[in-house]
C-alpha cells in the first residue's frame, strides 16, 4: 500500500496521534481533531495538496528506523540504547508529589531551564475543556509544575514543534516514545528545528486511551464527565490516584483501578508499538513497578545518549534529583508488560501481513530475536489474537473520518 498523505495513515488506523504532520505541512493543509473514540487524528484538506510527502516523512505511525549495533546485547534487544539506569525521585517535595511517578521528568526539566539555561519546555498539559489536553511551551517553574503528571488521554506535543524552531535558545521536548520518535524524524528534515532541540525526554508508555475512556471512567464513578474539573490521572504518592472535582466535590479512585478500565480504550496502533520505553530519547522515565506500593512517588530513569547521561548526572549534582544506580534487570522487573508486548510484536505484524493489511515498518528493533524467546502458546496467542481482533473490529476496511 502506498500512502499518499497522512489521511491514509489515519484511515488504516496506524496514526499514533503525535501531531508532527500538522507541524510538517508548510501549507497548513493538515489539521488535528480529537476523535472521541479513537485519538487525535490528522484531517487533510487535499484539494491542492502538493504531494510533497513532508507529512509522511515525519510520521512515526507508519514506521520507525534506527541503526542497530552489530552484536547487539540482551539489554539493547529488549530496551534499545541504554547507557545507565537509575531509581529515585525529585528532591523538591512539591515536584515529587505532583509528578506522575517520582517527578523525575519535571525535576530534569527544571534543571534544564535553571541550570542549563534552556529557553523553555515543549510538553503536554490540560486543555481548555475538562477532558482535553493541549501543547504548552513552559518557561517558568509555576508553568512546568502545573503540567506535571501523566495525562492518560490523547495529547499531540509535536503539533507545536514550530515553537521550538522559533525560540531564541535551545528547548527541552517531553513526550511519549512515539512523540519523541516523531521529533527525531522532523529534526531530520528541518535543520532549523534540529539546531534548537536541547534534549528530549520520553515517558514510558503502554498506550494512550481515547477521550471516551476518561468520559466512561467518570460516568462509571457516577458523575458526568462534562461536570468534571481538574482531572488528574496519577501521582500524589506511589503509585497514586486518579482524581477529579465534580461540582466542587472530590472524586477519587486508585490508579490501578483507573488504568485497568482506561486501557481498554487504547487504539490499535498502540498494540503495534515497538517502543514503550522511549528508545529515541536522550532520557526516558517510567514507573518502578517492582517496588513496594505505598509512600511517596518513585521514578526509574534511563540515560540513553551521552547528552542524556550528562543531564542526569548534572541534575543529581545540582540537587534536583536523588537517584541511585540501578540496572537492566530492574528495568525488566519493573516493565514486564512492555517487554511482553515488544516480544509479541513480530507475530502481531505477521497477522496484519497475512490479511494483506498495511502495517508499520520497524527497522533496527531486532523484533524477530525477541519473538524467538516466546513459547509456542504465546506465539499462537499473538498471531491468532491479532487475527481475531482484525476480523471482529472491522480492521479489514478503512475507517473513514470526516474530511476537514
Ligand atoms: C498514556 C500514558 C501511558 C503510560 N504508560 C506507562 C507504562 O506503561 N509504564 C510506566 O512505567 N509508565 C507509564 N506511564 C507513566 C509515565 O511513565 C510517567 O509519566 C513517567 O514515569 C514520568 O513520571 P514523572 O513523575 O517523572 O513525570 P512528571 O514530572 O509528572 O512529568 C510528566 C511529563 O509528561 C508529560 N505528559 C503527560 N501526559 C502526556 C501525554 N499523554 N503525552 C505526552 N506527554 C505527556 C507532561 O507534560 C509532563 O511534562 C504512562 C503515561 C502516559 C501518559
Ligand atoms: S502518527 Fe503523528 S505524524 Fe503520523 S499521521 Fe498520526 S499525528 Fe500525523
Ligand atoms: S503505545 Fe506507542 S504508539 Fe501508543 S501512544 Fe504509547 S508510544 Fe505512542
Amino acid at each position: 500500500m502506498r500512502f499518499k498523505t497522512v489521511r491514509d495513515v489515519a484511515e488504516w488506523r496506524l496514526c499514533a496521534g503525535c501531531g508532527a504532520c500538522a507541524y510538517a505541512c508548510r501549507d497548513g493543509k493538515v489539521s488535528l481533531k480529537d476523535v472521541f473514540d479513537d485519538g487525535i487524528r490528522p484531517f487533510v484538506a487535499d484539494d491542492d495538496c502538493r504531494d510533497c510527502a513532508d507529512c509522511l516523512q515525519v510520521c512515526p505511525g507508519i514506521g520507525l528506523s534506527r541503526p542497530s549495533p552489530g552484536g547487539a546485547n540482551d539489554t539493547f534487544e529488549k530496551w534499545g540504547p541504554v547507557l545507565s539506569v537509575w531509581e529515585g525521585y525529585a528532591v523538591d517535595e512539591e515536584v515529587r508529589f505532583r509528578g506522575s511517578s517520582g517527578g523525575a521528568v519535571t525535576a530534569l526539566a527544571l534543571y534544564c531551564m535553571e541550570g542549563l539555561k534552556f529557553g523553555g519546555v515543549l510538553h503536554a498539559g490540560a486543555g481548555d475543556t475538562p477532558l482535553s489536553n493541549k501543547t504548552h511551551y513552559s518557561v517558568t517553574r509555576t508553568e512546568l509544575l502545573s503540567r506535571a503528571g501523566s495525562r492518560y488521554s490523547p495529547a499531540s506535543p509535536c503539533d507545536s514543534l514550530g515553537l521550538i524552531e522559533s525560540a531564541k535558545t535551545k528547548s527541552l521536548f517531553i513526550g511519549k516514545p512515539c512523540d519523541v520518535a516523531a521529533l527525531q524524524k522532523a529534526a531530520g528534515i528541518r535543520p532549523a528545528l534540529k539546531e534548537k532541540v536541547g534534549a528530549s525526554i520520553a515517558i514510558f508508555c503502554a498506550g494512550t486511551p481515547s477521550t471516551k475512556g476518561t468520559a466512561e471512567l467518570i460516568k462509571g464513578l457516577g458523575a458526568e464527565s462534562t461536570d468534571a474539573r481538574e482531572i488528574r490521572y496519577k501521582g500524589r504518592g506511589w503509585p497514586g490516584v486518579f482524581s477529579a472535582r465534580v461540582k466542587g466535590a472530590p472524586l477519587e479512585v486508585s490508579y490501578r483501578e483507573a488504568w485497568s478500565f482506561l486501557q481498554r480504550y487504547r487504539p490499535y496502533r498502540c498494540h503495534l508499538c515497538p517502543d514503550g520505553t522511549g528508545e529515541f530519547a536522550d532520557i526516558s522515565c517510567g514507573d518502578p513497578w517492582h517496588r513496594e506500593e505505598g509512600g511517596a512517588g518513585l521514578s526509574i530513569v534511563v540515560a540513553r545518549t551521552w547528552r542524556g547521561q550528562e543531564i542526569v548526572e548534572g541534575a543529581i549534582r545540582a540537587g534536583y534529583l536523588k537517584l541511585s544506580r540501578s540496572d537492566g534487570e530492574a528495568l525488566e522487573a519493573a516493565q514486564r508488560n512492555l517487554l511482553e508486548k515488544k516480544s509479541a510484536l513480530w507475530g502481531r505484524l505477521l497477522a496484519f501481513r497475512l490479511f494483506f493489511l498495511p502495517s508499520p515498518a520497524f527497522n533496527g528493533f531486532l523484533l524477530r530475536r525477541l519473538w524467538r524467546t516466546l513459547g509456542t502458546k504465546e506465539k499462537l496467542r499473538a498471531v491468532l489474537g491479532t487475527a481475531r481482533r482484525i476480523a471482529r473490529r472491522g480492521y479489514l476496511r478503512r475507517k473513514s473520518f470526516i474530511s476537514a
